[in-house]
This record gives C-alpha cells, sequence and structure tokens, in this order.
C-alpha cells in the first residue's frame, strides 16, 4: 500500500472500450515508464505505445547486462534489465496499458473535445488512439542500423545488441564494424572461449587503441579494409564473403554500426525543435503543440535514467493538472510572463537610476 493517495483505475475497467484515452505516452523506456505510472497513479486512463517488443528503452536494450551505479537508493547497482523490468511491473500494477510493436507515425489535432480540451489522434503503424494528452518520450537513439546483407537472411543469431552473457565453447563470431562497442563485444566474446573475426571497413579501427591491443592479445583477428559482401546459411552456419575474397563461418554475427536517430520521427510530429535536432520545450515540458509534452532524451544535455523519470513525471503532473483544471498551464505561463514584466522593469529602472548618477 502506497503512503501518498494513489487514486486506484478501477480494475474492471474495459479499456478497449474506452472512447478517448487520458494520456498516450510514446515510449516505454525510464521516462515514459516513469511518466506512465504516474498519471495512472492518479487515475488517468493510459495507454503507452512502444516500437520494440518489451519496455525498458535503452538499459534493456543496450546494456541490460551492466550495473548502473549512479541511481539513488542502490549502492550496490542494479542491471538494466532489472531496474526495466522493476519499472514496467511497476506501471502494469498500475493499469497502464501497453501496445508493444507499434511505431509512432504522427499526432493529428481533431475538431473533438472534452471540457474545452482538443482531443488528439496518435497514429501508429497499426492504429490510431484519440487522447487528451501526449506524452513523447521515445529517446533520441532507438534502432540500431541494420547490415542489409545480413539482414535479409532473418537468421535469429544476427545480433544487433551485444548477446547475452554466454560460453560461446569456440564457437566463431563475426563482429561488424571497429567502434568501441563492437570491439567491447569482441573481448567479452574471447574471453568466453569464442574465436573472433572484426571486420572492419576502414583502414584501422576507429575504437580505443588499447582495446584494439586487447583483442588480438586474446587471439582475435582485426581484418581492416574489409565489408562484408555477401552471406547465406549452410548446415546451420554462417558463411559471408568479404571484399578481399575471404569466406567466413560463423555460428554467431554481432553487429555494432550505430544507431538510427529519431530525427525523422520528431520531422514527422510538426513541433518546433531545436538547432540540434531534439526537440524544444517550455518549463512544463509542452512541446510547441499544445498539450504534447516531451520528456527524457528527446531533449536536453543530461542524458541519465534519474533525469528521465524526474522528467516523466513532472510531465505527468503537469498533463494531470491541465486535464483536472483545463486553465492551469495557462495561468500558471500568465504568471511567468508577469514575473519576466516585472524584472525587465526593475532592470530598465536601475540602469536608467545608474545613468542618472554618471
Ligand atoms: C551505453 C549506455 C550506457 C548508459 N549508462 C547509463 C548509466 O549508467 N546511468 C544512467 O543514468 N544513464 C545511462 N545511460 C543513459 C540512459 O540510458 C538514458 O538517458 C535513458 O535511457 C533515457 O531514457 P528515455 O526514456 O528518455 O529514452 P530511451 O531509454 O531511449 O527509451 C525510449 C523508448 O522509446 C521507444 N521508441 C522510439 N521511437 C519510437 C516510436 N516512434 N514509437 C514508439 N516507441 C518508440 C524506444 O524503442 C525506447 O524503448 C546510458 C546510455 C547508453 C547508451
Amino acid at each position: 500500500m502506497a503512503d501518498f493517495k494513489v487514486t486506484v483505475l478501477d480494475p474492471t475497467t474495459d479499456f478497449a472500450k474506452l472512447k478517448y484515452w487520458d494520456v498516450v505516452i510514446i515510449g516505454a523506456g525510464p521516462s515514459g515508464l516513469a511518466a506512465s505510472l504516474t498519471t495512472a497513479h492518479r487515475g488517468l486512463t493510459t495507454l503507452v505505445v512502444e516500437a520494440k517488443s518489451e519496455p525498458g528503452g535503452q538499459p534493456q536494450f543496450l546494456y541490460a547486462d551492466k550495473k548502473i551505479v549512479d541511481i539513488p537508493g542502490f549502492p550496490d547497482g542494479i542491471t538494466g534489465h532489472e531496474l526495466s523490468e522493476r519499472t514496467f511491473r511497476q506501471a502494469t500494477d498500475a493499469l497502464v496499458q501497453f501496445r508493444f510493436e507499434e511505431e509512432l507515425i504522427e499526432n493529428q489535432d481533431t475538431e473533438q473535445k472534452e471540457r474545452e480540451d482538443p482531443l488528439k489522434k496518435v497514429v501508429t503503424s497499426k492504429g490510431e488512439y484519440l487522447c487528451r494528452k501526449v506524452i513523447i518520450a521515445c529517446g533520441l537513439l532507438h534502432y540500431p542500423r541494420k547490415l542489409p546483407v545480413l539482414d535479409a537472411l532473418e537468421w535469429k543469431k544476427v545480433h544487433y545488441k551485444v548477446p547475452r552473457i554466454n560460453d560461446y565453447h569456440g564457437d566463431h563470431v563475426l563482429i561488424v564494424r571497429g567502434g568501441d562497442s563492437a570491439l567491447d563485444a569482441a573481448v567479452m566474446a574471447l574471453q568466453r572461449n569464442a574465436r573472433v573475426d572484426v571486420i572492419v571497413r576502414e583502414e584501422a579501427a576507429v575504437g580505443k587503441a588499447d582495446t584494439v591491443g586487447r583483442v588480438e592479445q586474446l587471439g582475435g583477428r582485426v581484418r581492416t579494409s574489409a565489408e562484408v559482401v555477401g552471406a547465406s546459411l549452410q548446415d546451420g552456419h554462417l558463411v559471408t564473403s568479404l571484399t578481399d575474397g575471404t569466406e567466413l563461418t560463423s555460428e554467431l554475427a554481432i553487429v555494432q554500426i550505430g544507431f538510427l536517430s529519431a530525427k525523422e520521427t520528431f520531422e514527422r510530429l510538426a513541433i518546433r525543435l531545436n538547432e540540434d535536432g531534439s526537440i524544444t520545450i517550455d518549463p512544463y515540458f509542452e512541446t510547441s503543440r499544445h498539450g504534447i509534452f516531451a520528456v527524457g532524451d528527446v531533449h536536453g544535455d543530461i542524458k541519465l535514467v534519474t533525469v528521465a523519470w524526474a522528467e516523466g513525471i513532472q510531465a505527468a503532473i503537469y498533463a494531470f493538472k491541465e486535464i483536472t483544471s483545463p486553465y492551469w498551464l495557462n495561468e500558471k505561463r500568465l504568471h511567468d510572463y508577469k514575473l519576466v514584466m516585472i524584472g525587465e522593469k526593475m532592470t530598465d529602472a536601475a540602469s536608467a537610476h545608474s545613468g542618472r548618477g554618471k
């Protein structure tokens, strides 16, 4: 039982019959999950749309096994996976609803209103959702770049993130690209008894020199000025051919060739963006479109789980206040505006006064 007043959503609610959602949140990473449980804890019907098949965002997809050590209250650290699993459980316990493998396409305005509040239509790759408020929490970098020649095989042993820790029993692991994350994956696999080939397009691996040295010291082979140009599956093994004609047979491939940025998604949303492509927000986390908030890595400089949580929670509370007291944000803005005007008048008066004294 929580110590603060949680308005429990009715567990018998038939979410399929809702005419509209109070809040639709895009992204089930740290900021989206924190926002979702905050709105649900205030009795708002909340839907989270997530492009991937699982919740968690970067901690789950990019560093599931890493111990995060900078989260207050976890002196021994907590893995990205456990953190994601716990936060997701908290959200589902609060009756947040989730749609996975569904991607935001755009947000449309509608003519429909609910208590003076114009409803929005969130259009996704699989459907449309009417809602009162939208919180964009989709991070900045999401989709690992795919390597078409390997992706076309649809083989489940082509990994675009470092797979779970394993003993490779002398298996041959193919690693594509020589950046830091690819080299770290090579070291990890070599330490677990794999034979490793790192395929680097450039003349030298671009990752840290000492990691390159470590890969070679552990028996890994770094093949520079080489690209994978052909691939096939033979007897359950991956056979790849390289630009120099070499053929390699592997039991697993790890591809680490960077990420696609979310910029394209942002551009479709018709909201104001900063020069660096991130989303512009006001002090209440609202974007240039009324009723659409943005939190977490989608804006700002400090990219941390705790910051993403804090922003998700704040935006959720602002959204709640707007829903329960529609003029609240406008009044706050008027108040801010008056303070700025008073500040400007005081500065003008001070400079006029100091000018007189000269
Ligand atoms: C290697 C690495 C290590 C890190 N280590 C730490 C650390 O030790 N401590 C720390 O505090 N922070 C760390 N961070 C940073 C931290 O992970 C991020 O700041 C945090 O995950 C941001 O959360 P978010 O919810 O804003 O975005 P994300 O975690 O990126 O989550 C966004 C979610 O939105 C989904 N999504 C994207 N586009 C769409 C779409 N169009 N439709 C639907 N869903 C979509 C994505 O699939 C994703 O699940 C690390 C980051 C990296 C890359």
